[in-house]
């Protein structure tokens, strides 16, 4: 059952690829009713729609990098108009720079929203490529696996919907993995003093068991809710 929080509450996950942005934002979604908001899911939605935005962000995200802010603040606008994000959202990948931190800021404020917490996931950046490198889904229900740290109690049937068929995504290679820390610590981990700056920042250890993380996670949602 989801709990109730009672102020529309923007939350973003900062962290690099791989900290468990997804899977947290998974958890606080089912636990407190808030909508996940992915523009890495949007984007590859986009790619594989072929749409304009698709075709023209398809190149960065092949190759590890950034999908321009226009594009990312057009998908990200059009999804935000959603009746369903009025209650509150859980924002997993975006922000990622500077420009897109303040574009959201005046987006939420013409929508009367503001930002309960900006989280940072803190991780190593050296486990990030060997975690991100082994990990898929269930293309049915989503949920996370990976080849050693989380396999199927069954092998190739996944625990939570039983469904069979599993998806790896095309950048989650060894290569592009790197890229994309790259372009975290260029791009986005500057938004940690920004948030800092704004008094809303907060960090959570996330090397850790993912049940303790999410246990954190849902302490500073309650805070930032009450
Ligand atoms: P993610 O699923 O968050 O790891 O994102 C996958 C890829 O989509 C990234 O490597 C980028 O190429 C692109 N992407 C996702 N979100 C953003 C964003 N907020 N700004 C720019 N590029 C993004």
């Amino acid at each position: 059952m989801s709990e109730t929080v009672t102020k529309p509450a923007v939350l973003i996950l900062l962290g690099p690829p791989g900290a468990g942005k997804g899977t947290q934002a998974r958890k606080l979604e089912q636990k407190f009713g808030l909508v996940q908001l992915s523009t890495g899911d949007l984007l590859r939605a986009a790619v594989a729609a072929g749409t304009d935005a698709g075709k023209a962000a398809k190149a960065a995200m092949d190759a590890g990098g950034l999908v321009s802010d226009e594009i990312v603040l057009a998908i990200l606008r059009d999804r935000m108009a959603e009746p369903d994000t009025r209650n509150g959202v859980i924002l997993d990948g975006f922000p990622r720079t500077t420009g897109q931190a303040a574009a959201l800021d005046s987006l939420l404020a013409d929508q009367g929203m503001g930002i309960g917490a900006a989280i940072s996931l803190d991780v190593d950046d050296a486990a990030m490529v060997e975690r991100v490198s082994g990990r898929y889904t269930c293309a049915n229900c989503g949920e996370g696996y990976h080849d050693r740290f989380k396999t199927p109690a069954v092998d190739g049937v996944c625990d939570a919907c039983g469904s069979t068929e599993f998806k790896r995504r095309a950048d989650d290679n060894a290569e592009t993995v790197s890229a994309r820390l790259e372009a975290y610590h260029a791009e986005t981990a500057p938004l940690i003093a920004y948030y800092e700056g704004q008094g809303v920042l907060k960090r959570v250890d996330a090397m850790g068991e993912i049940g303790r993380i999410a246990d954190d996670l849902a302490a500073i949602v309650e805070a930032a809710a009450s």
